[in-house]
């Protein structure tokens, strides 16, 4: 039962909402808002609302600026935390360009083009994303810190855990906005926690990560928290991944389901994975867009670093869960949320898919804590490693014909443009850890 646009107009008026933010992401991921009084809703629900694009990160050039911002109906929700009049709702829109067309450096757009695909194959993808975040305290001044309250809690002997309140918080609000949580828990670090939603469709996931990422900052503000999905905020500990759990859909039953095959997983299954394992280099650019998502992806903090897969444990890239029939998924573990979510599951979706259609051959699972392998062992088995920064996944991705085409020309443009002025920005730099080394030894 999608919400129409009828559905969005009475509920305006039943929830006396005054204010209607219209989002979107840039390619990186980063929420946009365009907030109108609710007067203007009908000219928003008629596409009629112009925006310049040329303010937006990676966009469109000055000269081609003017676009439509096409509100989706069914991401209608009101905002469960009021002001003191009336309420603020929010509608998540396409883009468009001033003909009419879709924009085709929009993430969300990329995202369906990749849905598209796949349905026209008579395949629909489902997905469940485990993000993980550290909350942390915030100075005097405000400003955020790197202290948790965990750690903070040998000083200040307060009785409650601000963290698991603040969680707590977390999760009701989201509920309240239509999220099924499944399951919240504190993560392994200090002050790292995780919150788990029910899958869905891959667009509405997408939006829901957007969406999810939003709620947590802002009820971590409120409780005086600073709530980061950086992936890794300190070195030593945990960093905070978003696992990704895949499955395809096909005539409404799971498609990598068969009890009569091998570990109930059948050809589509395998071939995913495939095609998953054969991309992933140039699919890390994207599930790992920052300099700091590579300290993420390092051997002893249960993040991926070697390309293999398994049924039982949680050292490799992609772990098949024990749970069958219409559960059967796979788990993709080296995603982390500062990913573009949209952009994520276009470039896993096209490369299973890439996998399916040419019957790409998966290895044979590892079973065995790879951490623990040597480097001949396995080179043995033929394990290779994910990419160990920013600009050897950049370089995969360049490469890889099948990843670019899920991007498209305009998002892959901008994206490798910006993130190699953010390497080289990184790369100039003169780190704390090379003085500690250096500075006295030379
Ligand atoms: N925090 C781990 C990571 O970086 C994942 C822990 C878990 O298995 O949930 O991916
Ligand atoms: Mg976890
Ligand atoms: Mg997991």
């Amino acid at each position: 039962t999608e919400l129409t646009k009828d559905d969005v107009r009475n509920l305006v008026k039943e929830y006396n909402v005054k204010f209607v933010r219209l989002q979107f992401t840039d390619i990186f991921g980063v929420l946009k808002n365009v907030s109108i009084p609710v007067e203007q809703l009908d000219k928003a629900l008629n596409d009629e609302l112009m925006f310049d694009g040329s303010s937006i990160e990676g966009f469109v050039r000055i000269e081609e600026s003017d676009m439509y911002l096409r509100p989706d109906p069914s991401t209608f929700v009101v905002f469960p935390w009021k002001p003191r009049e009336g309420s603020v709702a929010r509608l998540i829109c396409d883009i468009y360009n001033s003909d009419g067309t879709p924009f085709i450096g929009d993430p969300r757009n990329v995202l369906r083009r990749a849905v598209a695909e796949a349905e026209a194959m008579g395949y629909s993808m489902n997905v469940g994303p485990e993000a993980e975040f550290f909350l942390f305290h915030v100075n005097e001044e405000g400003q955020p810190t790197t202290i948790t309250h965990d750690r903070a809690g040998y000083f200040d002997m307060t009785p409650v855990d601000l963290g698991e309140n603040a969680r707590r918080d977390m999760v009701m609000t989201l509920q309240q906005m239509g999220f099924e949580i499944e399951a919240s828990h504190h993560e392994v670090a200090p002050g790292q926690h995780e919150i788990d939603f029910k899958y869905s469709d891959a667009l509405d996931i997408a939006d829901k990560v957007v969406t999810f990422k939003f709620v947590v900052r802002t009820i971590a503000q409120r409780h005086g928290l600073h709530a980061t999905f950086m992936p890794k905020p300190i070195f030593g500990i945990a960093g905070s991944g978003m696992h990704l759990n895949q499955s395809l859909m096909k005539n409404n039953s799971n498609a990598f389901y068969d009890p009569d095959a091998p570990n109930q997983l059948n050809e589509d299954c395998l071939h995913y994975i495939g095609g998953l394992i054969k991309h992933i280099p140039a699919i890390t650019a994207i599930t790992n867009p920052t300099i700091n998502s590579y300290k993420r992806l390092v051997s002893g903090y249960e993040a991926p670093v070697y390309i293999a897969w398994s049924y039982r444990n949680r050292s490799p890239l992609i772990r098949v869960p024990a749970k069958r029939g219409q559960s059967t998924r796979i788990e993709l573990r080296s995603p982390d949320p500062s990913c573009n979510p949209y952009l994520a599951l276009a470039v896993c979706l096209k490369a299973g898919l890439d996998g399916i259609k040419n019957k790409i051959k998966c290895p044979n699972p590892c079973d065995r804590n790879i951490y623990e392998l040597t480097r001949q062992e396995r080179k043995e088995l033929g394990i290779n490693t994910l990419p160990d920064s920013l600009y050897d996944a950049m370089a995969n991705l360049a490469a890889d014909d099948i990843v670019k085409e899920a991007l498209g020309p305009h998002v892959l443009q901008r994206f490798l443009e910006a993130k190699k002025i953010e390497w080289d920005n990184y790369r100039m730099q003169v780190h704390p850890w090379e003085l500690d080394l250096y500075l006295t030894k030379f």
